[in-house]
C-alpha cells in the first residue's frame, strides 16, 4: 500500500466563521491525521497565509481554497474554489464586493432583529467575527449568548432563516460569477454539500448541469457527517455529469461533536478524485 493520505477539502477557520485560528486549524488537523487539507473561507481568503506557514510546520500540504457564495434561482448555492492563486485580481475584486454585501446584509440583519426586540445584535456579532468577514453563524453566537436561544440548532430553527426574525434574502454572486473567478484564479470550482440545499432533486439536476457547462468542475461527494446513502447518490450524481469528485468534512468548531477534521463516508470508488489531476 502506498503512503497514507487523508483528504479534507472543504473547512474554516476564524478568517470566516470558523472558531479556530487558520494556525489551531492546522494543528488539529494534523492531530487528526489529515495529510491534505483546503482552507476554504466563507468570501474570502485572509486566513490563506497563515495556514501555508504553519502547514509547513507540521508537515502538511495546505490546498489554497475558498468558499464563495452564489444566489441561484432564489436558493443559495456555495461553490468551493481548490488550488487558487489568492494573488489573482478577478477572484480578489469579486470577493471585494461579497464582503461589502456582508456588511450591508449584516446591518439589515441586526435592524430586523432590533425590530423584533433584540438589540444590539450587530456590535454583538461583531465580537465573535474577524475583520473582513460578518455572517449569520456570528449571529447566531451573539443569539445563543444572549440567552434567545438555546444552541445553534434552535437559532435556525427560530431565527435568520426565512420568515424568521433576523432574515434576509442574499443577494449573492451569480453561478456564472464564481464559475469565472475561481476559473481566472487557476483553481477548480466544486459545488459545496449538494445535498444540503432545500430543493427538488430535478432543480439539483439543473444546477449541476448549469454548473458543468459553465466550467465547474468537481462535486462534494462526500461531506461531514453525511449519510453514505447520500454519498452514493451524489457519486452517482459525479459520475453521471462527469464530474471529479471532492471530499471535505465543512469543520467549523470544535464545539460541534457531530464533524471533525478528515472524518467523512469514503467515496466509492467509481468516482474520480479531484486531486488526481493536480500537481
Ligand atoms: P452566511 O453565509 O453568513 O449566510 O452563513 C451561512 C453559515 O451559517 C453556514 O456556513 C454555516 O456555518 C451556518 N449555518 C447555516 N445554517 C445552519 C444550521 N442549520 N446549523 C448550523 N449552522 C448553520
Ligand atoms: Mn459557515
Ligand atoms: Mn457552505
Ligand atoms: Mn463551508
Amino acid at each position: 500500500m502506498s503512503a497514507m493520505t487523508q483528504y479534507d477539502l472543504h473547512t474554516h477557520s476564524t478568517a470566516s466563521d470558523g472558531s479556530l485560528t487558520p494556525t489551531q486549524l492546522v494543528a488539529r488537523a494534523s492531530e487528526q491525521g489529515v495529510t491534505h487539507l483546503a482552507l476554504t473561507d466563507h468570501d474570502g481568503t485572509e486566513g490563506l497565509d497563515e495556514a501555508s506557514t504553519a502547514a509547513e510546520q507540521y508537515g502538511i500540504t495546505l490546498i489554497p481554497g475558498v468558499e464563495v457564495s452564489v444566489s441561484w434561482h432564489g436558493a443559495t448555492v456555495h461553490i468551493v474554489g481548490l488550488q487558487l492563486d489568492q494573488q489573482n485580481q478577478a477572484l480578489q475584486s469579486g470577493l471585494g464586493a461579497l464582503r461589502d454585501y456582508r456588511r450591508e446584509r449584516a446591518r439589515k440583519i441586526a435592524d430586523k432583529l432590533e425590530k423584533a426586540g433584540i438589540p444590539g445584535a450587530l456590535e454583538g456579532a461583531a465580537q465573535y467575527a474577524s475583520e473582513t468577514m460578518l455572517g449569520r453563524l456570528h449571529f447566531a453566537r451573539f443569539l445563543v449568548e444572549k440567552g434567545h436561544a438555546r444552541d445553534m440548532k434552535d437559532v435556525f430553527n427560530r431565527f435568520l432563516v426565512k420568515n424568521k426574525p433576523g432574515y434576509v434574502s442574499g443577494d449573492w454572486a451569480t453561478l456564472e460569477q464564481a464559475v469565472t473567478w475561481i476559473r481566472e484564479a487557476g483553481g477548480q470550482a466544486v459545488i459545496a454539500h449538494p445535498a444540503r440545499y432545500k430543493m427538488t432533486n430535478s432543480k439539483r439536476r439543473r444546477l449541476v448541469a448549469e454548473f458543468k457547462s459553465l466550467g465547474g468542475e468537481a462535486i462534494e461527494v462526500s461531506s461531514g457527517n453525511q449519510h453514505p446513502e447520500e454519498v452514493r447518490v451524489m457519486a452517482k450524481l459525479a459520475e453521471e455529469f462527469e464530474l471529479l469528485a471532492s471530499c471535505g468534512s465543512d469543520f467549523h468548531s470544535p464545539d460541534n461533536n457531530w464533524i471533525e477534521l478528515g472524518k467523512m463516508t469514503t467515496m466509492p470508488p467509481f468516482v474520480t478524485p479531484v486531486w488526481t489531476q493536480w500537481q
